[in-house]
């Protein structure tokens, strides 16, 4: 039985073990934290949706860059970048790749590859829907403050072939999400999104996982490989000592482009710090995403009865301490838009993470341009790996 070494335990590194043991490997999963699910994949923003693949990096980044820029709130700012970027030379070809990536045409072929990948994942996640991991949105509703970009939106997702969207004018709005106070007049339901949690999902596959074919070792930090003839031959762990596979693959979300170096790969991928809080809800009446493309947070249900937010991306900033008053800005602003009462704010819990972002926001994954024995699967922000 061919022995593979997943180093990294996040939804990654776990579902790439778990299907990898179903095809017949034999599978150790190192992490360097004391369980899986530590880091990105510990509490993220719950959404699980297609309708969400439109790729980040398109022309309309520059007009909502530029409002974070001048913005009077600075807790509020959707988009942040890191001034020290300046000095890498990794962040002016991540730049010049995000720019590269706006072009028509390749917004139009990444949106076409997330959306797939999207619903692909969505369907590898569902088929473990009846061991204990759980949906609860039933759709996705994005609320625009002018009728041209919901009807642009609606436009782009209509051009995906499984997707089912429409739009919505205020009463229907409100008949939906009765929970929302404030009038928005324009929105755009889409049907194949749901929304679940992340730390969940990738505990309980770990749980599933069979004990003789996949071996999970914590507080394993991988910091060397030794490399001959283009095949890695050892994984060496921060102690020195070295851990022996016929094939490796990296799934360590933003630990992955220094392993990348060490085989001679670039992966092309910044950390982006963004906020998730955790709201208890007062009844359990929301049962769509809301989507806030007026404020720019995002609000998911999930068993609680609570409430993810999420939103902001710090381009560069790699620290996950979460600033108090950025996580009361977006419990503010979520407030703002729903009834007085719903969001039990003084239990929300706030946390910061950082996700690995690509320019063209579509996930790393597959064989190592270098090296015989080697494969990423890394994410970004809105697909689940692919586990082919
Ligand atoms: C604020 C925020 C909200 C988000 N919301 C959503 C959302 O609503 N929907 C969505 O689809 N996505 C969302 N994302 C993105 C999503 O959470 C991530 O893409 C996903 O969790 C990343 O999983 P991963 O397994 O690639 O990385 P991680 O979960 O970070 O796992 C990597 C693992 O590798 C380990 N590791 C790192 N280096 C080493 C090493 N050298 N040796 C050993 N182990 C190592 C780490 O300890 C970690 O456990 C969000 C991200 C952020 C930041």
């Amino acid at each position: 039985m061919e022995h593979v070494l997943v180093i990294g335990g996040g939804i990654a590194g776990v579902s790439t073990a778990y299907l990898l043991s179903k095809q017949g490997f034999r599978v150790t999963v190192v992490d360097k934290c004391m369980d899986v699910g530590c880091e990105t994949s510990f509490l993220n923003g719950g959404l699980l949706c297609p309708s969400l693949s439109y790729p980040w990096s398109n022309t309309s980044a520059i007009p909502v860059a530029l409002q974070s820029a001048f913005a009077n709130d600075k807790n509020r700012q959707a988009i942040r970048l890191n001034p020290a970027l300046i000095s890498s030379a990794l962040a002016w070809r991540w730049m010049g790749s995000f720019a590269w990536n706006m072009a028509p045409w390749k917004v139009a072929s990444n949106h076409v590859a997330s959306y797939n990948l999207c619903e692909y994942s969505l369907k590898c996640m569902k088929e473990e829907k009846d061991q204990g991991v759980l949906f609860t949105a039933l759709g996705s509703l994005q609320v625009f403050g002018i009728e041209a970009s919901a009807l642009a939106r609606k436009s782009v997702m209509d051009r995906m072939k499984n997707s089912k969207t429409e739009i919505l004018n205020w009463l229907e709005i409100k008949q939906l999400v009765p929970v929302i106070e404030t009038k928005v007049q324009y929105g755009v339901l889409s049907h194949g999104d749901t929304s679940g949690d992340v730390f969940k999902f990738t505990t309980s596959l770990k749980r599933l996982c069979d004990p003789d074919k996949v071996r999970f070792l914590p507080n394993t930090s991988i910091e060397g490989l030794e490399i001959k003839n283009k095949t890695i031959l050892h994984a060496v762990t921060s102690t020195g000592s070295k851990m022996h596979a016929d094939k490796y693959v990296v799934a360590t979300g933003n630990g992955a482009p220094p392993l990348a170096v060490l085989a001679g790969d670039v992966l092309l991928s910044l950390p982006v710090k963004g906020y998730s809080v955790h709201v208890p809800v007062s009844e359990a009446s929301l049962m769509y995403n809301v989507c806030d493309d007026i404020g720019k947070f995002y609000c998911s249900p999930v068993p609680g009865p609570a409430v993810r937010l999420s939103a902001f991306a710090e381009i560069g900033y790699s620290d996950t301490t979460p600033h108090p008053d950025r996580g009361t800005a977006l419990i503010e602003m979520a407030n703002d838009r729903f009834e007085p009462g719903f969001l039990l704010k003084e239990q929300a819990v706030v946390h910061a993470c950082c996700r690995p972002q690509t320019p063209d926001d579509l996930p790393v994954i597959g064989p190592s341009a270098n090296i015989k024995n080697l494969w990423y699967v890394t994410t970004s922000t809105s697909s689940f790996p692919n586990m082919n």
